[in-house]
């Protein structure tokens, strides 16, 4: 067992059918999971996808892992860091997978990523954290991560599971997240790069007004906001995407 790797195993067959069913697969497609470990549900999906691809870093488990249902026709094992995985190389996939937690946000940001051809992802990630990624404006649950994931995807909670249905149990409950990518943003703006940074600065001082925060990205940033009839004084966290957007292309105006 490999704390490190984030090792905790759901075998529970009627949680796993659950998350199975919500995924909503049909033998047209491709399925990619990441953190296979004992590959309970790797063989469920197999049963419900065309094609499955399981990675597995744990070398130990990979082995296990092919040594067990390595010859199933429709799955494939691949031991390598998901981290580094050429997921833009895939044709459009669905993601099911209760991943290792001490990588959930690089996880999704790479399944994220510009040529990436993710349809939906079906997700157990800790609770906490599925708050954060279907936060609204108001509250300290939303940030980055809210605006990146709800840009990408249509974003939701699915269902709760208590830390006692994992072996060993986390220190943290669950939650199943699904996440529908969008065919197109919420907002359109002619710099996507430029609408993250301004995301990003506007959180790295969540406590400061707006106008403090924004500094850093124009001298001038308490006359454009006063121009939107955005407040300065407003935090981060109370602006919608919308607001991020008109910001982002006062500053580029
Ligand atoms: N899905 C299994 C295991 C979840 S635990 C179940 O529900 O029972 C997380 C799994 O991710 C472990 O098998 C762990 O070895 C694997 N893992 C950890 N880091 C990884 C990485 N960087 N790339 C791929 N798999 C990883």
């Amino acid at each position: 067992m490999k704390r490190r790797l984030g090792q905790h195993f759901l075998f529970e067959p009627q949680i796993l059918e659950r998350i199975v069913s919500s995924a909503g697969l049909g033998r047209e497609d491709l399925v990619v999971e990441i953190g296979p470990g004992k590959g309970r549900m790797t063989e469920m999906l197999a049963r419900q996808a065309g094609r499955v691809i399981a990675i597995e870093y744990d070398r130990y488990l990979c082995e296990e892992l092919k040594t067990r249902i390595g010859n199933v026709k429709n799955i494939e094992i691949v031991c390598e860091d998901v981290l580094r995985y050429p997921f833009n190389a895939l044709p459009p996939f669905k993601v099911v997978a209760n991943i290792p937690y001490y990588i959930t946000t690089p996880i999704i940001f790479k399944l994220l990523e510009g040529g990436v051809r993710l349809e939906t992802a079906t997700l157990t990630v800790q609770k906490e954290v599925a708050e954060r990624i279907i936060a609204l404006p108001g509250g300290k649950d939303y940030g980055v991560l809210s605006l990146m994931v709800q840009y990408y995807t249509e974003p939701a909670i699915l269902f709760y599971i208590s830390r006692k249905a994992f072996v060993p149990p986390p220190k943290v409950d669950s939650a199943v997240i699904h996440l529908r990518r969008r065919e197109r943003p919420p907002v359109i703006v002619s710099d996507e790069a430029m609408l993250f940074r301004v995301i990003k600065t506007a959180f790295s001082q969540r406590r400061k007004t707006l106008s403090n925060a924004l500094k850093p990205l124009s001298r001038n940033i308490r006359d454009i906001l006063e121009e939107l009839g955005i407040d300065p004084k407003r935090r981060a966290e109370t602006l919608t995407i919308e607001d991020f957007a008109r910001i982002t292309e006062a500053l580029k105006g």
